[in-house]
């Protein structure tokens, strides 16, 4: 099996986080979530359950199962347990085959040659196309190479290793779902609607240290638990949040028609900065990857230009900021959403930052044309004159008192 496969095969399966799956819908490619897909002894329709169950009558409960979720035509549910919920679960893409059991005593009866589970350990041998004594089992590999000649190998699913380190797979996942969650919150938009967000650990992205996409690629410390970027370490998570993921993932969100000359490194962080503030508790204006920028702006701000604007996307985030610190996520929310509901796209990138002033002026009732001009951003004649209505807005705060202070 190829190493592609394996790890194909693998990301079919995770721990349930909501009591349901993923079904991907093959022509869109959009993934709806439908409820657990129901499976049972009786129910024989399937081939692959109709090969994994044959001869058998009921399998027999060990202990407390964890959680298997399935995603994708290619892997299915075998074996439920009395809630509903898979203990077996069989996937196959390419030459690549795959049974998971939730618990590990299966794997010890499997082991043991119990007589209760030789004709389950037969079918499964049957349908993975290996013989008996092939098979490996994790604590008895020695060497690596013993894997390529061995066509199955039994992973013990103890997770003693992972209990002794605190690791809650389910709790990680949960937050990574929240987080995809806010994003769309912010923009108006339904999860349910767009394709799972895939994240790739690679040993070579091909851009950059991380880049969006779909997948979204990424280098190895992610998956590293000890590793500052680690999207594993809840407490990590919980406190610092992750900014290159929550910006990637930002990138997914974002929408030419507010994303303007010079932005497209900035009205991401919009969403980071959201994520952060909902999920982590940091305040967007106390940020410290804004505060980092403070130098910056200040250098900047001492001869405000669009064109060297658009050169810096840590200066161009502090308008977004100024945003959302004074007037909150709502104003976003709606001014997004008024995005999502256009028919007409902007024409021009005047036409883009014209917009962008009419919305979030409107939508706060005050004229943003002072802030924006603070900035070196102009708006157009008849988008002045649109928010001439309201009052003007330039607040005093740490950047707009920037100039004076230092
Ligand atoms: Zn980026």
């Amino acid at each position: 099996m190829a190493l592609n496969e394996i790890s194909a095969l693998l990301a079919v399966f995770r721990q349930s986080v909501h009591n349901r799956d993923y079904k991907a819908d093959k022509k869109s490619r959009k993934c709806k979530w439908t409820p657990w897909k129901m499976a049972s002894l009786a129910d024989h329709k399937d081939t692959w359950r109709g090969e994994l169950l044959r001869g058998i009558s009921s399998v027999p409960t060990i202990g407390v199962p964890g959680r298997l979720a399935c995603f994708e035509d290619c892997a299915e549910p075998i074996l439920l347990d009395d809630s509903g919920q898979p203990v077996m679960a069989a996937a196959r893409i390419g030459k690549g085959a795959i049974i998971v059991f939730s618990h590990d005593g299966y794997m010890e009866k499997f082991k043991q040659n119990d007589e209760n589970f030789c004709q389950l350990f037969d079918n499964c041998l049957a349908w993975l196309n290996v013989e008996r004594k092939t098979v490996v089992y994790d604590d008895d590999i020695t060497e690596a190479s013993q894997l390529p000649t061995s066509g199955a190998l039994v992973v013990d699913g103890g997770g003693n290793g992972l209990e002794k380190d605190s690791f809650n797979p389910t709790e990680m996942l949960v937050f990574w779902d929240k987080v995809v969650q806010a994003h769309h919150d912010l923009r108006g938009t339904d999860p349910s609607d767009f394709p799972r967000e895939r994240v790739v650990a690679d040993s070579q992205p091909c851009a950059g240290y991380m880049h969006a996409g779909y997948p979204i690629v990424t280098h190895l410390d992610i998956a590293d638990k000890d590793s500052d970027a680690s999207v594993l370490n809840m407490s990590l998570l919980e406190t610092k949040g992750n900014w290159g993921l929550f910006h990637e993932l930002g990138h997914n969100m974002q929408r030419g028609a507010w994303t303007f000359e010079g932005t497209t490194e900035v009205t991401c962080n919009i969403f980071t900065l959201h994520a952060m503030h909902t999920l982590v508790g940091i305040d967007p204006w106390r940020h410290p990857w804004l505060r980092n920028q403070w130098k910056d702006i200040h250098q900047y701000l001492k001869k405000p230009c669009y064109n060297a604007w658009k050169e810096n996307p840590g200066v161009g985030l502090g308008v977004y900021a100024q945003l959302a610190h004074h007037f909150g996520w709502e104003p976003y929310k709606k001014v997004f959403r008024e995005y999502e509901r256009d028919v007409h796209p902007p024409s021009d990138n005047q036409d883009k930052i014209d917009r962008w002033v009419i919305r979030f002026s409107r939508t706060v009732r005050r004229n943003l044309v002072p802030l924006f001009e603070f900035w070196g951003l102009s708006a157009g004649e008849t988008a002045k004159a649109e928010v001439s209505e309201f009052p003007s807005f330039l607040p005093k705060d740490e950047i707009t008192t920037m100039h004076q202070s230092v």
